[in-house]
């Protein structure tokens, strides 16, 4: 990996740790979950909004490191306007792009590349699914009746 592709994988992370996207409240939100990081400190609270079967808006709130803030703030920016299976199938696929998997799946990952550069830095991993594990348990919790979901990333 060259030293500018590194760069620019840490100015696009960098942006969105300043700028994270997905932070306006959400009123009578459809799924709320909450996840912990312990070996980081990070936390995240996501609250989603459905209409029907899409995302109407996504509220994400992490206190943690830039690679966690980054990588919920890209997370509420490819979720809005998708339904909850085709969530579950991104994140399956950060998780592969984070451990260096063959990726498959033909789609447009957007700022989501970004992530590769932390794929160096194994004990980060961990922050890097923080938000996608949150929010897939909430789906997940949600699909067998239950509102609410408290995670910690394993
Ligand atoms: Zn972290």
């Amino acid at each position: 990996m060259s030293g500018k592709l590194d760069e620019m994988y840490r100015d696009i992370i960098m942006e969105h740790y300043r700028f994270p996207r997905g932070t306006k409240n959400i009123r009578n939100p459809d799924l709320v979950s909450e996840g912990q990081n312990p070996a980081c400190g990070d936390e995240i609270e996501i609250k989603v909004k459905m209409n029907h079967d899409k995302v109407q808006n996504v509220l994400v709130h992490c206190a943690g490191c830039a690679i966690s803030v980054a990588s919920g703030s890209m997370l509420a920016e490819i979720v809005e306007g998708k339904s909850l299976d085709e969530i579950k199938k991104i994140a399956g696929i950060v998780r592969a792009l984070l451990k260096g998997e063959e990726i498959s799946e033909d789609i447009d990952l957007g700022d989501l590349e970004a992530l590769k550069g932390v794929r160096k830095f194994p004990v980060r991993i961990k922050c890097a699914l923080l938000s996608w594990t949150t929010l897939v348990d909430a789906i997940e919790a949600r699909e067998h009746g239950q509102i609410t979901k408290t995670s910690t990333t394993e």
